[in-house]
């Protein structure tokens, strides 16, 4: 590159202050500013690295959130009846539908209508409104008929 002093072709220039103002220069302009030694590179790792480790801090945070929620919607919020899984199966053969009719009508797989009926995982609501409404059969809960 060029000295941004005087324009000569130098190799290697020096980082020098000149009233305040940063310039390029040869080795032979060096004297006309006061040459910045490179002080700020071991520093700047220093700083460099707090944000970082705060926003891989924040993004974890955040997965982890996420990942909670991705949960939570797959546990369900419902709170089905204690038999609900009995009442799927009882409610499928009542409409004569093997557990493959029913997988296909839920467009979920077989093994998941398998592991409904054997009361196996909560389903996510979703999915609980949709066997509710295939099956016409409540699942959920009923405050109204406890005890
Ligand atoms: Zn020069």
């Amino acid at each position: 590159m060029r000295c941004e002093m005087c324009g000569t072709e130098v190799e290697a220039p020096v980082r020098i202050r000149i009233e305040g103002t940063v310039l390029s220069v040869g080795p032979e302009c060096e004297k006309f500013g006061t040459r910045i030694e490179p002080v700020p590179t071991p520093a700047d790792p220093g700083r460099m690295n707090r944000p970082v480790g705060a926003a891989a801090t924040r993004v974890g945070g955040t997965g982890r959130r996420l990942e909670e929620r991705d949960l939570y919607t797959e546990i369900g919020e419902l709170e089905l009846a204690p038999d609900w899984s009995k009442r799927v199966r009882l409610a499928r053969e009542a409409l004569a539908w093997t557990p493959d009719d029913l997988a296909k009508k839920l467009n979920e797989k077989r093994s998941v209508v398998l592991k409904i009926e054997g009361g196996g995982f909560h389903p996510p609501d979703a999915l609980v409104r949709k066997l509710e409404r295939l099956l016409k059969t409540r699942l959920r809960a009923d405050p109204a008929a406890g005890a």
